[in-house]
């Protein structure tokens, strides 16, 4: 079975961060890119809160130099999807959907979430056009716009927030008849003059020529009736969730209640010796490229150390 020093797992901004240090430091980091190569950030469009870019990058052109960067310290970066991981003893061992195996010494764990999406057809179609997963990156587009939210969340209820601040007119579309958030939110929300909670609301469509410009909504009204209408928006935010991508550590990695790797304090330590979590698998919080480069960045330092103190 092939055997590798460093093996990385995922390919956003986490993983080629860490590439990029274990690179450096000759520890020939090996990268699986998984399902999505370059991670979230390629189904973004423009990239303007990255330090360094004044004039901003495109999630694909910033990924591509990651890459790039990480290649010409050695990585060797491979298309391949991680099934199954054994790590009930060291070297790990790691099956692939191509059927390959390998073990490893040290693991860096980036597999990133998944954000969930409510599975419309619309959503695909406006891809990059409207429809967005992220307030953070991309609701700088929307100043004096209008937009929806969707979701009762703490999430959701922090995007409609941010948005309001940038947007002319927010609305959240809810669809039970109370939002789930915190009582903190909630009021921040429910306060907020710019933004209409649409409560008891189901999105059924999106239309638009060029890019999104409404939505088509459903909204209950008793047992068995419903209203159906449309309203005007220029953006479509999802805020209903993100699936981490854990599954396949989970019989040996402490997880939280909605899968995200629970590392030791703030470091990228999993509890497994040598095996670190680095990225939005480990971080329900942040959720930034920026914020997932660092942690890569510390996983990779501390596999190093790892290395150096048991002599591999
Ligand atoms: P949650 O799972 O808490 O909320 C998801 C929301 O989306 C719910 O209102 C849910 O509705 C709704 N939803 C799910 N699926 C659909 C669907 N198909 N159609 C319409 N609505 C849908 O996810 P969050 O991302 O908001 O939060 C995740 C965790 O992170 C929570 O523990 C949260 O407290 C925490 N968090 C904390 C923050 C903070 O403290 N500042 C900020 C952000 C997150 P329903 O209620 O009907 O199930």
């Amino acid at each position: 079975m092939e055997h590798i020093r460093c093996l990385i797992i995922g390919s956003g901004p986490a993983g080629y961060t860490a590439a990029i240090y274990a690179g450096r430091a000759n520890l020939a980091p090996v990268v699986y890119e998984g399902i999505q190569p370059g991670g979230q950030l390629t189904t973004t469009t423009e990239v303007e809160n990255f330090p360094g870019y004044p004039e901003g990058i495109t999630g694909s052109e910033l990924m591509e130099d990651l890459r790039k960067q990480a290649e010409r310290f050695g990585a060797d970066i491979r298309s391949n999807i991680a099934t199954q991981a054994d790590l009930s003893a060291s070297p790990y061992k790691f099956t692939f959907d191509d059927g390959s195996q390998v073990e490893a010494d040290t693991v860096i764990i980036a597999t990133g979430a998944s954000a969930k999406y409510l599975g419309l057809d619309d959503e695909k179609k406006y891809a990059g056009m409207g429809v967005s997963a992220c307030a953070t990156c991309d609701g700088f587009f929307y100043r004096k716009k209008v937009v929806a939210v969707v979701g009762g969340g703490d999430t959701a209820c922090e995007e409609a927030t941010y948005l309001a601040s940038l947007a002319s007119k927010v609305y959240l579309i809810v669809r039970k008849p109370y939002l789930r958030a915190s009582q903190i939110m909630q009021d921040r929300v429910l306060n907020n003059p710019k933004i209409e909670v649409l409560f008891e609301h189901n999105t059924e469509g999106l239309f638009g020529e060029d890019g999104v410009e409404g939505a088509h909504l459903v909204k209950r009204k008793g047992e068995a009736d419903e209203e159906r209408y449309d309203i005007a928006i220029d953006g479509f935010f999802l805020a209903i969730g993100h699936k981490p991508n854990s599954d396949i550590f989970k019989p040996w990695i402490k997880t939280d209640e909605v899968g995200y790797i629970v590392t030791e304090g703030s470091s990228p330590r999993t509890g497994v010796p040598g095996v670190f979590a680095a990225g939005d698998v480990a971080d329900p919080h942040y959720r930034q490229a920026i914020t997932a480069a660092a942690s890569g960045c510390k996983a990779a330092i501390e596999a190093e150390r790892y290395l150096t103190a048991q002599e591999i």
